[in-house]
């Protein structure tokens, strides 16, 4: 990995302060030479100079004054993105309007409109950004909303996220750690799909050094071990190369390059193997200086050059030449068998490539002038630009269907005229009918892949032919959802079935008016309400489709309070049933909980993975579409989310006592290591006790041990008074319950 600049620690005097404040403002400058015209050296002195000022009393967390922050995050945007002026000023005024006395008025009467719009949409991304976790989806849309207004705002953000990713070191724990996720989730992804790789690259490896920080350091120490020998290995696969290459009258540059720690990691995951196992731990790169017409005809020469020394696998090569992907990348990528057997894979490119492969968007505009056709970065903001303005998409799905059709890998299809279309990869033939017209997608009954007929939810590959079939009888289903991918099929599909639905709900809402009419009562909110969260639904759109397709026939209304015209549910308490999915060998008896307000129908539930509750716990219950009752703890992790955005669908729970019935449940034990301490514990637990021990893990380190035990127990109480009796032991530090999955 490229090292990175890291701010030197901060004991210096005033002087020295402004000294270092000017070197990176002459820096700026530097960068910017060959493209300042007359007067904009004035401009970004007087933006310097605005900047300087409204943040002179400001200081970072690290205790640098503040205005290195903005300086450092033009840099970013002139040296490794390749933007120009106008970018500059906006990256130096980026944090003015939300954090100093200056207003957007100031801004745009000193530098105009282009650059207030800018400033603008800078501010209103940080300003929803950091609201808390349940927004994230929300400030998601934000920013690609006004990533479509003007793709800088979107550029100037992530060099932003990428200067305060390598200046977190000053920062608290949490906030590290809610930054690098949040930058894995959303900030890699798009530097991507604007591609720029190197940012993308590099935001990952920084969110890896705080999220994982021991298997970060694991790698990187690997990788310098085994720096030497890889080295060798690059120098004897490329020496017969460059010999060919240079008979060949090319002008051009080789050299290996090792991959990413978080690309290694993420190979290590996803074949489930060692490091050592991981083959392509580098690739090699050759980059031609070719002009501008010989540039697909150069790298296929190479192309054949290199499969005369090593032979290719044919499956790994992309051709990214012919149709470049929608971030702009174009390269040949090959991988070959190399020396001692050893996988290579081999990129070839132009320096323009290489430009665009490295500063992306930028760079690709820059070679885009003078270009006619519509580039493929105009057919991906009009993409998304579409999926923006249809109506009311759930925030939460938006964002899950958004990272699926347009942050992942993409695929190209061909229609039977010829016309390429790109999908992520794992589109179906339905979301590629979706993509020629929504009119098309609703009436497809299947498809002719390369010429063989295949069901609608036929996965696609690359290079597939389609023609789509279509019906008028043909109608949008709710199991469609379950095979498209891309965000247009989705969106168009549920908003069939939501017509679709409401126009079935039509009947249901007659028949409950009437029966309302019927018991003197008023059709009214309250009274609908009522109805509605008598029956667990998420909305009275919902009960009315219930009550026409007959799932509901509204016979418990008989048992609701009429006062005046107000109507009441019933309130009774009643116990019903829970089945514990774990230890099927200890049901003997079905729990009880009780859930307040309930009718006398069985209700379905099951206990919430997330956060495990056992009987005696604080729980309450939360009504899932199609999957009946979710029983949460209090103080789950997810519990302040759902009760924050779904209130209306939590139900009062209570559990109710029961001896016969055991709970899995995990504690976790530390204390000082001391002959016989497994014994001790276990023999509290199963002799004195008599609790069921599921497993036991205890691991000695330095005269400390670590144990982890998995165990039944009846209910919260029984639990409690084990951990005070496992406390009591002599040498026990301390006795704690796992709270989620992943502590267990
Ligand atoms: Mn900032």
């Amino acid at each position: 990995m490229e090292t990175v600049a890291q701010a030197p620690k901060y004991n210096l005097n005033d002087e020295q302060e402004k000294k270092l404040i000017l070197r990176e403002y002459r820096a700026l400058l530097k960068g910017l030479r060959s493209r300042i015209k007359p007067g904009d050296r004035k401009i970004i002195r007087q933006a310097f100079e605005m900047a300087a000022e409204a943040h002179k009393s400001m200081r970072r967390k690290s205790g640098e004054p503040y205005i290195l922050h903005p300086l450092a995050v033009a840099r970013i945007c002139v040296e490794e993105i390749g933007l120009g002026v106008r970018s500059s000023i906006c990256a130096l005024l980026h944090d003015t309007v939300e954090d100093t006395d200056i207003t957007l008025e100031d801004v745009q009467r000193e530098f105009g409109n282009e650059i207030a719009k800018i400033v603008d949409g800078l501010t209103k991304i940080s300003t929803v950004v950091d609201v808390n976790a349940s927004q994230q989806a929300e400030n998601f849309r934000k920013i690609l909303l006004t990533l479509t207004d003007d793709p800088r705002v979107i550029i100037i953000k992530l060099a932003d996220r990428l200067h305060n990713m390598r200046t977190m070191d000053s920062m608290k724990l949490e906030k590290q750690l809610k930054i690098s996720s949040e930058t894995v989730y959303v900030y890699a992804p798009l530097a991507h799909r604007m591609g720029l790789y190197n940012i993308k690259t590099e935001m990952e490896d920084l969110a890896m050094k705080y999220l994982e920080p021991d298997t970060y350091k694991d790698i990187a120490r690997k990788l310098a071990e085994t720096k030497r020998e890889r080295t060798r290995f690059i120098n004897e696969f490329i020496k017969p190369l460059k010999e060919k290459l240079e008979t060949g009258e090319f002008n051009f540059d080789i050299y290996g390059r090792p991959k990413s720690i978080h690309s290694i990691w993420d190979k290590m995951k996803k074949k489930g193997v060692a490091f050592e196992e991981v083959y392509d731990l580098f690739a090699i790169r050759i980059i031609l200086d070719s002009a501008p017409e010989k540039e697909k005809e150069d790298c296929w020469k190479v192309y054949s050059m290199i499969t005369d020394e090593y032979s290719p696998s044919p499956e790994r090569l992309r051709d990214w030449l012919s149709n470049p992907k929608s971030n702009g990348y174009e390269a040949l990528h090959t991988t070959v068998m190399g020396p001692m057997g050893k996988w290579v894979e081999v990129q070839i490119r132009t320096k323009r490539m290489n430009e665009i492969a490295e500063k992306g968007l930028a760079a690709h505009w820059k070679y885009k002038e003078g270009g006619s056709d519509e580039s493929r970065f105009d057919k991906w903001f009009g993409q998304i630009r579409e999926v923006l303005t249809s109506q009311d998409t759930d925030s939460v799905d938006f964002l899950q269907d958004f990272k699926m059709s347009f942050l992942a890998e993409e695929i190209y299809i061909y229609t039977p005229k010829g016309d390429v279309k790109m999908l992520p990869v794992g589109a179906t033939a339905l979301d590629f009918a979706f993509s020629v017209h929504s009119e098309v997608g609703s009436k497809c009954i299947g498809a002719k892949v390369n010429h063989k007929l295949v069901p609608i939810s036929h996965k696609l590959r690359s290079g597939d032919q389609v023609e789509i079939i279509t019906s008028n009888k043909q109608k949008a289903s709710e199991d469609w959802l379950n095979f498209v991918v891309t965000a247009k099929a989705r969106t168009k599909i549920k908003d069939a079935l939501k017509e679709e639905k409401r126009t079935v709900a039509e009947e249901g809402k007659y028949t409950l008016q009437r029966k309302l009419e019927g018991m003197g009562a008023a059709v009214n909110q309250h009274n609908i309400d009522e109805v509605t969260n008598f029956y667990k639904l998420a909305s009275p759109l919902e009960l009315y489709y219930q009550v026409s397709v007959k799932n509901i026939d509204l016979k418990e209304l008989k048992e609701f309070k009429v006062t005046g015209d107000r109507l009441d549910a019933p309130k009774p308490v009643r116990v019903i049933e829970v089945k514990p999915e774990y230890h099927p060998g200890l049901q003997k008896k079905d729990a009880e909980l009780i859930i307040f307000g309930e009718s006398s129908d069985k209700i379905v539930y099951n206990l919430a993975n997330c956060c495990k509750p056992i009987p005696g716990d604080d729980v309450f219950g939360f009504v899932t579409t199609g999957k009946g009752l979710t029983i949460h703890r209090t103080n789950c992790p997810n519990a302040a989310k759902l009760m924050a955005n779904y209130g209306h669908r939590i139900v009062k729970t209570k559990w109710a006592k029961n001896k016969e019935i055991s709970f899995l449940t995990g504690l976790k034990i530390i204390g000082m290591d001391d002959v016989g301490i497994v014994n001790k514990i276990t023999n509290l637990i199963s002799g004195e006790l008599r609790i069921n021990i599921a497993a036991i893990t205890i691991e000695a380190k330095e005269g400390l041990f670590e144990g982890t035990i998995k165990l039944f127990v009846h209910d919260k109480e029984e639990l409690e008074e084990l951990v005070q009796d496992l406390k009591d032991l002599p040498g026990i530090h301390s006795v704690d319950r796992f709270d989620t999955e992943a502590a267990g």
